[in-house]
């Protein structure tokens, strides 16, 4: 059953039952547009409430990646209101420890990590986690294997030949599970609408190298805090091009921290802080920072203001690389903190601006041609696609059809699908209210919450009908 992440990008969880017994994959956010209309909700979540039903026989959480909309709501949800152990690899792990230890809760919650590649067993669930290339470290896709069949659950993925921060996806892994016979794939859609090419952190890599030799001044590249391989690839640059790098914002040092302590990511050619590039030739300066959404509080809109003593202060010369899609609903945000860096002569390159025919950002999701060279190894007699709008997962639909499955049932949140070797058949559905979530105060009060949160949850109540 998905319980979110259908009809919608984040927000993503998803239940498996088997006997009685269930297993949570992911406890993700969704966010809202970043344009005001909110009314003080930084996030959306699924009512834990919903799933009184089963919460008690729920055995485990068990984690794909560290993105937002897969990990995000673990801490207001987690352990009270969802008591069972949380299972992740090492570097989501310790993404996830660190939100319970803020939020006060880390003592009580039950982590236990598992190896990219390894197995385990959760009651009569055997799980295999699979090596996945995505724009993050150590995401995985996870063969959920029961009496009554396989499933396989892709999480987000891609298939990046040469992703810098891992071995590609394990397709033998992936090639294996379909030899084996597989119920049913549950996967990604994000991209099933459109034809990209397939495209490697590489490439980003080898922009950054170019655009770093060849500027006149400071060069900063603004990316996702988890998106480690972009850091690697910025101090590549900086090395070779003779620049002092710096990671600023929070989520970035965090997560480039645990990446050095996992041996992914080796911090010798960056300098411990920012303030260390003060007093440099700009043209022997760079830095990695957070913002890419227009961010009120992160360090590129830190940068815009001019109000953080320990930046360097951008102006003419200067280059900002803009390393990330802006998620729709953020463009207006994004000019904001753009505008007064453009106003004081940096020079912004986003997206669509390529450096020499390569690209500055790749997208972490498989586009069509990812998408079909996944079933074709996995060969599921019936595909769900979770992870889209409806456009997104329609689109998937059809595409699993041509590439030979039986059935490509397109969902909703709280519909719950049986699939066994008799079939897939939908047999119920449980109303999933969503609930706004205030970084100040936590879980809204349903009658005061504002906005799009009050409309939100303002559906019917919880209905049973399994
Ligand atoms: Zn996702
Ligand atoms: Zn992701």
């Amino acid at each position: 059953m998905p319980v979110g992440g259908l009809g919608r990008i984040g927000m993503n969880w998803t239940l498996y039952g088997h006997d009685g017994r269930w297993v949570l994959v992911d406890a993700g956010i969704a966010f809202p547009d970043n344009d005001g209309s909110a009314g003080g909700v930084d996030a959306f979540i699924p009512d834990p409430e919903a799933l009184h039903r089963v919460v008690g026989r729920i055995d485990a959480l068990v984690v794909t990646h560290a993105h937002e909309d897969h990990i995000g709501a673990i801490q207001h949800v987690f352990p009270r209101q969802i008591t069972c152990p949380i299972w992740a690899t090492p570097f989501a792990a310790a993404a996830i420890s660190r939100r319970l230890e803020e939020a006060g809760t880390l003592d009580e919650a039950e982590i236990r990590t598992f190896p990219v590649g390894g197995a385990f067993r959760i009651g009569a669930f055997a799980i295999r986690s699979i090596r996945l290339t995505h724009s993050v470290p150590q995401a995985v896709a996870l063969a959920i294997a029961t009496p009554a069949g396989t499933v396989l659950h892709t999480g987000d993925f891609k298939l990046d030949p040469e992703p810098l921060i891992s071995l590609p996806t394990d397709i033998e892994a992936i090639r294996a599970v379909g030899d084996a016979g597989l119920l049913a794939l549950v996967c990604d859609s994000t991209n099933a609408e459109r034809d990209l090419p397939i495209t490697s952190e590489a490439q980003v890599r080898d922009s950054f190298r170019r655009i770093f030799a060849n500027r006149p001044g400071t060069v900063v590249v603004c990316c996702f805090g988890t998106n480690v391989a972009r850091a690697i690839s910025a101090c590549d640059a900086a090395s070779r091009s003779g620049r002092q790098i710096a990671l600023t914002g929070r989520s970035l040092r965090a997560h480039a921290e645990t990446a050095e302590k996992l041996g992914i990511l080796d911090s010798q050619d960056m300098l411990a802080e920012p303030s260390h590039l003060r007093g440099l030739d700009r043209r022997e300066m760079a830095l990695v920072c957070t913002g890419t959404q227009g961010e009120e509080n992160a360090a590129l809109a830190r940068l815009a203001r001019r109000n953080d003593w320990r930046l360097p202060e951008l102006g003419l010369g200067d280059t900002i690389i803009m390393s990330a899609s802006v998620i729709p609903g953020n463009e207006a945000a994004v000019e904001r903190v753009l505008e007064p860096l453009r106003a004081r002569g940096v020079e912004v390159l986003t997206q669509s601006e390529a450096a020499e025919g390569q690209p500055i950002h790749v997208s972490g999701h498989a586009g069509r041609a990812e998408l079909a060279i996944m079933h074709r190894h996995a060969r599921p007699r019936f595909v769900i696609p979770v992870h889209g709008t409806d456009l997104h997962l329609r689109a998937h639909a059809s595409l699993a059809l041509d590439c030979g499955a039986q059935a490509a049932p397109v969902g909703a949140d709280g519909v719950v699908m049986a699939v066994s070797a008799a079939g897939i058949k939908l047999i119920g559905r449980v109303e999933i209210p969503v609930i706004g979530i205030s970084r100040d105060d936590g879980i809204l009060p349903r009658a005061t919450s504002a906005g799009k949160a009050a409309r939100q949850t303002q559906r019917p109540g919880l209905r049973i009908a399994v």
